[in-house]
Order: structure tokens, then C-alpha cells, then sequence
């Protein structure tokens, strides 16, 4: 259903080409979009409904969030009730019920120890908290000379200054001046000439994690706060960490007090069948950062989960002063809050993180069977997400795998992502085989048509 507050608006933003100028999208080729949009109007379940009225397969869950699919009941009547109830209410030495209970939910499904959740808006939001708590927390032990932060390259860490700075993405630094002082990167660990086509977690690269102790020797332990990486890494492609990596990692940061951060911003909630990729590989962050799936993409809302042994070196001192001046003024908003409790409430009720772990068999199968097509140099998949890598025509990276995008869109009513020549499939996890067979029945026709 379409009908409402947006149908006016909708003809008012498509009936005449200049009534999109004003709005500079983000992360988009304005002109290009500008000259042929493409826009949604509506969406249910697995599809979204385009304005011209085609019902169209959602295999992105929007941009990575709508893991429970798109508008279900449950979610929709938790946010009408809570804004007809409680439309607003301040979280800064004020409250409101809703992100207590919310935080307890929260922390019931994450790992053991991280037993405390700071609320903001993003992901981008979410990341900057995290950096700036792990700098926050060296400082309150009185080890304020850690300083430093490590990430990764191809690392996205979001677009604030924080996350671009540790973010390991060149076009999503170069424009940006100097950036954050102090910060060194990882290597990435994608490499197709050992890994190609591996079905689920690529064997080799672990010693890739030695850099670490690479940066140690060069800065000095006692110069670094934390490490952030992605466990699964989004949008670089779709990196996946090699067999025993983030283990490694791990250690490494153990042995010299370093802080571990996991941004689980696509891959918490489900996404690869547990509530968080630190439970899948059995390691556990110090912090771990997300947003997206939290609210099922429907409030912006974003949450980082923080070890009970950080939260506690803020927790002392005189009860009347405030532990960490940092916030937003829409941490805990009253929609938000609902819109994630209902989420929480749709994920347990119908076991969707379970269903991504029986689905991904059945999925890996289908992106395997992609090998061999023209110009598919690997594909990666883990959970519901899968990257097919197609290789670059000469002279204009990311030109071909947007034209399979475009053509999926406008054509053959399937929505898929693009990053470079990466296809990135990130499904809600409500899918089911016929999806799966058609999403990939369509993308083998399509990368051969434009092979
Ligand atoms: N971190 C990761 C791993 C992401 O994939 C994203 C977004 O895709 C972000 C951070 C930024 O999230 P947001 O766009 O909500 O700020």
C-alpha cells in the first residue's frame, strides 16, 4: 500500500525534471541519476513497488537494514503508537522508559561481556562513539598517552571524520584534508589469486593479522588505543576474514592492551546467522558498533555495545559528574526505541537469524554455480551475503557491474548493489528458495547478456 502522506508529494517530485534538483544525493552520480531515477514508492515484505508501479525483488534489504523485510505489521503499529504516545523526549539528564528497556533487550543477545549500549543515530555516529570512548577509556586509567588507531584498508567505517580517517577507502578519504592525526591501517585481506570462489570463509591470509605486531614494534604499544575492523567488511565488496584472522587479531590486541573494536554495522542482526559475527567466529570485541538492522532500517538508530571492564573505568569519581561528555540529542529517541523493540520482537518471533544459517547452504550453492560465467572472477558468500566480482572493462572500473545494476532495475525488476565491479547481495532474511533461485537465475542472464 502506497496510499498516504507521500502520493501528493510523489507526483509533485516526478512531474517535472527540475522538481529533483534541489536534493543532493549522497553517494551518488547526481546528473546521471537525475537523467534516468530510479524511485520507490512503496514496499512490503521481500519487494519494493517503483513508481511506475512494478513490483521489484529486493535483494539489498534496502542498504543492508531491512533484515525482517520491508513494513511488517509489527513494527509499523509499534512506531504509529509510540509517536501519537511520546513523540520526543530528552536522554541528557532526562529519560524515558523506552532505550532502558531496549538496552536490556539489546545486551541479553550480545556477547557475554559487553553488557552496556550507548545510543546514537548512524553507523557513522555509532563508529566515531566507539574511537572516541576507546581514547576516553586509555585516558580515565591514565594511559591517555594511547592515542593512536589502527584500521584497515578497504575498511568503511562510515563518513564522519573518525571513521573516514580509520576507513582504508581512497575516494572516501582523498577529498577530506589531513584527516584524524595518529592512525596507521592494517593490510586488507582480499586475495583473489589464493582465495578465488571460496565458499564461505577464505583459508589463507591469517598471518595477514601479523601487521599488527608490525605497527607495535614501529609506534609502540603504549602508543595505541584500538584496532577496528569489520568481521565481514560491506562496502570495500564484501571482504570476508580468513580462517582464524580476527583470532589472531584478537590475541595480538590482548597481549598488548589494545582495544578491539568490531563494527558490525551490516553483519550484527543476523545477517550471517547469529546476532553478531563475534558470536559466528567465536571472538569477542571490546566494543562492537551497529546501526542498520537494529531498527530494521525503518528509524535511523544506531548502538555501540561496550564491555562491562570500559564501562566501568567511566563509573567512578563523584556521582554528579557526567562520565563521558558525548551524545546526541536523538540517543534513545522514543520511535527509534520502538521501532528496535518490535524489530528485536520480529527477528525471535519468526527465527530469522536461524533461517539466514538454513538459507546458507542453499545460497552458497547459488553463488557457486556463478563460476564460469563471463568475466566472474570470484564470488564470496557467508550467511545471506554474497559478492560476485566481475572483472573490469578496460579504462572504466565499476562501468560493467552498473550495467547489470541497471539493467536488473529497469528490466528484469530485481534490486541489487554495486560497489566497483562487486555485486554485494545482502537479502532481508525472510527469503525464501523461489527468491534465491530467481535472484540468480536473473543475474547469470544478465552478466552473460553483458558479457
Ligand atoms: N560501518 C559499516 C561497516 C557500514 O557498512 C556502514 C554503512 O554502510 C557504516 C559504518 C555507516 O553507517 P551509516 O551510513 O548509518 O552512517
Amino acid at each position: 500500500p502506497t496510499a498516504g502522506y507521500g502520493d501528493h508529494y510523489t507526483r509533485q517530485a516526478t512531474s517535472r525534471p527540475e522538481a529533483m534538483d534541489a536534493f543532493w544525493m549522497p553517494f551518488s552520480a547526481n546528473r546521471q541519476f537525475k537523467a534516468e531515477p530510479r524511485l520507490l514508492t512503496g514496499a512490503s515484505g521481500m519487494f519494493y513497488r517503483s513508481v511506475d508501479g512494478r513490483e521489484i525483488l529486493d535483494a539489498t534489504g534496502g542498504l543492508w537494514c531491512c533484515n525482517a523485510g520491508h513494513a511488517r505489521p509489527r513494527i509499523v503499529d509499534a512506531v504509529q503508537q509510540q509517536i501519537a504516545t511520546l513523540d520526543f523526549a530528552p536522554t541528557f539528564q532526562m529519560g524515558h522508559p523506552l532505550p532502558f528497556t531496549l538496552a536490556e533487550r539489546l545486551v541479553a543477545i550480545a556477547p557475554d561481556h559487553l553488557n552496556h549500549v550507548f545510543f546514537t543515530n548512524s553507523g557513522s555516529e555509532s563508529v566515531d562513539t566507539a574511537l572516541k570512548i576507546a581514547l576516553a577509556y586509555h585516558r580515565a586509567r591514565g594511559e591517555g598517552h594511547r592515542t593512536r588507531l589502527i584500521g584497515r584498508e578497504k575498511g568503511y567505517h562510515g563518513v564522519g571524520f573518525g571513521g573516514i580517517s580509520v576507513g582504508g577507502l581512497p575516494n572516501n578519504r582523498k577529498f577530506f584534508g589531513s584527516l584524524l592525526p595518529g592512525v596507521d591501517h592494517l593490510r586488507h585481506t582480499l586475495d583473489l589469486e589464493r582465495n578465488a570462489f571460496s565458499r564461505g570463509l577464505p583459508q589463507h591470509g591469517a598471518e595477514l593479522a601479523e601487521d599488527l605486531e608490525r605497527l607495535v614494534l614501529l609506534h609502540d604499544a603504549s602508543t595505541i588505543a584500538a584496532v577496528i575492523v569489520e568481521p565481514v567488511a560491506g562496502s570495500a565488496g564484501v571482504v570476508l576474514p580468513p580462517v582464524g584472522y580476527l583470532q589472531r587479531l584478537r590475541e595480538i590486541c590482548d597481549k598488548h592492551g589494545i582495544l578491539l573494536i568490531f563494527d558490525e554495522v551490516i553483519t550484527g542482526f543476523g545477517r550471517i546467522g547469529k546476532a553478531f559475527a563475534a558470536e559466528r567466529f567465536g571472538v569477542m570485541p571490546d566494543m562492537i558498533t551497529t546501526a542498520k538492522g537494529l531498527t530494521n532500517g525503518c528509524v535511523p538508530m544506531g548502538a555501540v555495545f561496550v564491555s562491562d571492564g570500559i564501562h566501568d573505568a567511566f563509573m567512578r569519581g563523584p556521582d554528579n559528574m557526567i562520565e563521558l561528555f558525548h551524545g546526541y540529542t536523538y540517543s534513545g529517541h522514543p520511535l527509534a526505541c520502538a521501532a528496535a523493540l518490535a524489530t528485536l520482537d520480529t527477528y525471535a518471533e519468526e527465527g530469522l537469524f536461524e533461517r539466514a544459517i538454513e538459507l546458507e547452504s542453499y545460497w552458497a550453492d547459488a553463488m557457486q554455480a556463478l563460476q564460469g560465467l563471463p568475466n566472474v572472477i570470484d564470488t564470496r558468500n557467508l550467511g545471506l551475503i554474497g559478492a560476485i566480482e566481475l572483472a573490469s572493462r578496460p579504462g572504466a572500473p565499476g562501468a560493467r557491474a552498473y550495467d547489470v545494476f541497471t539493467r536488473c532495475f529497469h528490466r528484469e525488476d530485481l534490486l541489487i548493489r554495486v560497489t566497483g565491479d562487486v555485486i554485494a547481495l545482502s537479502p532481508p532474511l525472510i527469503l525464501d528458495r523461489e527468491h534465491i533461485d530467481r535472484i540468480f537465475r536473473t543475474l547469470a542472464h544478465v552478466i552473460a547478456e553483458t558479457a
